[in-house]
């Protein structure tokens, strides 16, 4: 497909085109962080964002989710789908969502996850600031991108816009474009480039050999090692954009005849995400937390690994700056498991 180039002071036309046309749900300043959020203004969006509290997942998987209405006479999907354009999305999060992609359509098609997310338009864009946790650089990094219709690279004067599907193409009559010159793209490259090289952290193995180290490592002592100081809050699986775990739950109205089911990201790292209730009373199957901590990496670095063909993790770092003990940064626990 095309490359264009949109020039620094056609930007903000073309958010205001795509917006007169879409909501557009892209990262926007709150406080010291950046987060997804619908844009009310185009000079809102913030394309050197380094990172959003909350992976963009939550726009086809929102935290909280109605799934059926119903009352005494039946009960009836809660499914809106609306166009709308997810804006702004970092490479290392496109290879999230597209295995989120793939968790919620191979096995079981999930209708109120790909609903959301047929009817949605993304455009990537370049890395312009590293989050100090982030190792995309070192991980999946062979992997092509996919499952965008756009992608903006910022370069000296704007933005080279690679057009990667129909729907892509669709968006260009928000703005104005020029061809991009082969010198652009040369220099578009080499800033992707650079941007997975310059990743502030690394780990140290390939995708075949963390999945081959950290199945090994099951009986190590290093879990109840690192686990030590994990107080089971769950915040590590819920900022991470390849989690894809929900609780559903009915809630009752007054009337006690009808009511709403829904659901909830649920997170295996806290003590009830293990717990089922069978005729013989209550069973924690993963009671220690150094067994729902070491999980966590078996999922992510070795069974999801098999699937995949590669770790389910995007190296964004979000785990990382969101633990509270400073236990859950992948790359220091990968790294110890590869040095075994
Ligand atoms: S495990 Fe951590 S670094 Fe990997 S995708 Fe999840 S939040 Fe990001
Ligand atoms: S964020 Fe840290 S403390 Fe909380 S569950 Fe995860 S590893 Fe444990």
């Amino acid at each position: 497909m095309t490359q264009q180039f949109l020039r620094d002071d056609d930007l903000m036309p073309f958010v205001e085109g795509l917006m007169n046309r879409y909501p557009v749900i892209a990262p926007v300043a709150k406080r010291t962080r950046f987060v997804f959020e619908k844009l009310i203004a185009a000079d809102d969006l913030r394309l050197d964002y380094d990172t959003t509290v909350l992976p963009p997942k939550k726009v086809f998987f929102p935290s909280r989710q109605d799934l059926i209405h119903f009352d005494q006479q039946g009960f009836s999907a809660c499914i809106e789908p609306q166009a709308q354009v997810l804006m702004g999305v970092h490479p290392h999060d496109i290879k999230g969502i597209a295995m989120s992609d793939r968790f919620y359509s191979d096995r079981h098609f999930d209708n109120n996850y790909m609903a959301y997310r047929q009817v949605t338009y993304i455009i990537g864009s370049s890395v312009q600031q590293h989050y100090k946790y982030a190792f995309f650089g070192s991980i999946n990094a062979d992997k092509p991108l996919s499952g965008h219709d756009l992608f903006m690279t910022k370069i000296d004067g704007g933005y080279v816009i690679e057009v990667v599907s129909d729907k892509g193409a669709e968006l260009l009559a928000c703005g104005s474009f020029s061809e991009a010159s082969p010198a652009q793209i040369a220099e578009a490259e080499a800033v992707n480039a650079a941007a997975m090289e310059n990743c502030p952290q690394k780990l140290n193995g390939g995708s075949a050999e963390i999945r081959e180290k950290v199945r090994a490592a099951y009986e190590s002592p290093l879990w109840d090692e690192m686990s030590e100081d994990c107080f089971s809050c769950g915040s590590c699986n819920i900022v991470c954009p390849t989690c894809y775990c929900f609780d559903v739950q009915d809630e009752w109205n007054v009337d006690g005849a009808s009511g709403c089911r829904f659901r909830l990201w649920d997170a295996c790292l806290t003590s009830e995400f293990s717990e089922v209730t069978g005729p013989g009373g209550t069973e924690n199957f993963r009671d220690k937390r150094a067994e729902r901590y070491r999980h966590r990496y078996m999922r992510k670095a070795a069974y999801l690994n098999d699937q995949l063909g590669g770790p389910a993790c995007t190296g964004c770092g979000r785990c990382s700056g969101a633990c509270t003990a400073d236990i859950a940064n992948p790359v220091n626990v990968i790294n110890k498991v590869l040095e075994q």
